[in-house]
């Protein structure tokens, strides 16, 4: 019986296994921002440790990075100590910092993919949850603690336990309208928040196939979300196009004998899983979430649910996602009036989510509503400088969105970006956990950006389908 992409990466990456019976993984690829990385170092200090392959880790800074401006320094003096620590570790320990002052900074699960660090059959780790992003590449890619952090940085491997894999399929042509960030929380609302736990995610099926890398990106930055510690699409012409060219892509000879080895790293045909689930593209429409996890979602037009329809485990966090946002089971959150409009994050903050959106603004002519807070907040300072060469900036300037540095910004508010009080946000972000945007009573819809879109031009939750005529 064949082997799937997870076991083959693997067991190329496995030193050893350890007494606990855990193995001791080799990474070959560290990425650190500023929030994780500063408590790591420290660590290295007290214990006299250096790093042995600064070559492998790459650092950027995304959470506390203002979008108003990005003049040093910081208003915020910690946010600044943070920066000035980071800055300090790499010049010291020999680490290449990703600079904003050479425009190469953005989100860390942006730029690595953006720069071709990203490849496939890697093994990728970061401080950071969303660090399965990466693996719409065909790496094995996890986010780490700070201890952890410390470790890769002192060894350049970790103690992992080996996880059992899902395949999740899903078949057909999506609908008008329907985009990647519609597939994952559907997958997300089927299986659940815990479904994933021990397991790594492997998508595929026509709809994954057929996706870009930035599509798939996003469906393996939401796998987290569903529990799984790390989610990939198998490697394929998509992946290479991608990477082609790309500043750390192999080059030359190295680039033919790199696809040999990502074309054997693919999950054969006849493959084991430990689980297989497969779902009909049809059957998706335009999500939204309305309570505190990224499960609790339904189609757009849906009546919400009633808490007798779930099991009597899962009924007090329904009633506690129901009164902490306000809702009512039985009525749509299609309507609900919206105070923020959020498009930006590792999750949807890539050229083509801003493209789509940037289409159906130019087509409709549509402005953002009175009284709605609207930002636009690319991923990375590249995409940022692409958006303005297409002349979208002034598009989205035009419609009354605010176009900002690039960041993380309102995704987790580690910044000024911030909601107020019980602000309502339809966020293209990935976690609407309570308080997540800076309120501790701020709320959060995830979903597309195209329907965080129509959402700020309707000023309440919309149908993008009906707001933007998109033919369905
Ligand atoms: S955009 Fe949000 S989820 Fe992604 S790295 Fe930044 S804070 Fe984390």
């Amino acid at each position: 019986m064949g082997k799937s992409l997870y076991e083959k990466v693997f067991e190329k990456h496995a030193v050893r296994k350890l007494d606990s019976g855990q193995y001791q993984l080799l990474m070959g690829l560290h990425l650190i921002h500023e929030v994780t990385s500063p408590q790591a170092f420290a660590m290295l200090r007290d214990r006299g440790l250096t790093v042995p392959y600064p070559e492998r880790t790459f650092a950027t800074c995304d959470h506390i990075v203002p979008t108003h401006n990005q003049l040093r320094p910081y208003q915020d003096t910690l946010a600044e100590q943070m920066l000035v620590e980071l800055e300090n570790n790499c010049e010291r320990y020999g680490i290449r910092y990703l600079s904003p002052k050479k425009g190469e900074q953005g989100i860390v699960h942006v730029v690595g993919p953006e720069l071709g660090l990203t490849q496939p059959g890697q093994t990728v780790c970061c401080g950071d949850s969303h660090t399965s992003t990466h693996g719409a590449f065909g790496a094995i890619a996890f986010g780490i603690g700070t201890t952890q952090v410390r470790d890769v940085l002192a060894t350049q491997t970790l103690a992992m336990d080996k996880l059992k894999v899902r395949r999740i399929e899903v078949n057909g042509t999506l609908r008008p309208g329907v985009y990647a960030k519609d597939v994952v929380l559907y997958v997300i609302h089927k299986l659940g928040v815990q479904g994933g736990v021990g397991y790594a995610y492997e998508f595929a099926g026509t709809v994954f196939d057929g996706f870009s890398m930035e599509e798939r990106m996003t469906v393996c930055n939401m796998s987290i979300e569903g529990g799984a510690r790390c989610g990939y699409v198998n490697p394929d012409e998509t992946t290479y196009a991608y990477l082609k060219g790309r500043e750390y892509a192999p080059k030359d000879a190295k680039w033919d004998e790199a696809v040999t080895y990502w074309d054997s790293i693919r999950s054969d045909a006849d493959a084991r899983y430990d689980d297989v689930v497969v779902y009909d593209a049809h059957d998706i429409e335009p999500m939204v979430t309305w309570g505190i996890t990224p499960a609790q979602s339904s189609p757009v037009g849906a009546a919400l649910p009633q808490p007798s329809e779930f099991s009597s485990g899962e009924q007090p966090l329904i009633r506690e996602a129901y009164q902490y946002m306000g809702f009512a089971p039985g009525d749509p959150v299609r309507g609900q009036k919206i105070d923020v409009a959020f498009i930006g994050s590792c999750t949807n903050g890539r050229f083509s989510d801003f493209e789509e959106v940037v289409k159906h603004l130019r087509a409709s002519g549509k402005k953002v509503a009175k009284g709605v807070r609207a930002l636009v907040v690319p991923g990375s300072q590249q995409i940022r400088e692409r958006l303005i060469e297409a002349g979208y900036d002034r598009v989205f300037s035009d419609a009354g969105f605010e176009f900002r540095e690039a960041g993380c910004s309102m995704c987790l508010a580690m910044n000024p970006d911030k909601l107020v009080g019980r602000e309502l946000c339809a966020s293209s972000s990935n976690r609407n956990f309570k308080g997540r945007q800076g309120s501790p009573t701020g709320r959060t819809l995830l979903m597309s950006p195209v329907m965080v879109a129509a959402a700020a031009v309707s000023g309440s939750v919309a149908d993008a389908r009906e707001v933007f005529a998109i033919q369905n």
